[in-house]
Formats: structure tokens, sequence, C-alpha cells
């Protein structure tokens, strides 16, 4: 749970966005941008 930098939902290196809902650490590939959510909440949002 310690190891920055991973995503914390494909767990591939180069993570860099933080969730605001869930705080989660995510990659690009795995982060919404327009609502600063990850793809795990993304869902539930829409
Ligand atoms: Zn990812
Ligand atoms: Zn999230």
């Amino acid at each position: 749970m310690d190891l920055m930098g991973l995503c914390s939902i494909c767990g591939k290196p180069g993570a860099m966005f933080t969730c605001s809902l869930c705080g989660r650490l995510v990659c690009s590939n795995c982060f919404d941008s327009h609502n600063s959510v990850c793809s795990n909440c993304k869902v539930g949002k829409q």
C-alpha cells in the first residue's frame, strides 16, 4: 500500500494523479482530468 508511483487501479508505474473522491493514486490512463476522479469513481458518477 506504500508503493508510491504505482497506479492503484491498473498497477502500472507512473501514477501521478490523486482521485478527489477516493484518494487513490492513479495513472493518467485511469484518471479523468475533467472530473478529477479515477476511472473507478467515474463509473459511479455516470
Ligand atoms: Zn492506471
Ligand atoms: Zn476514485
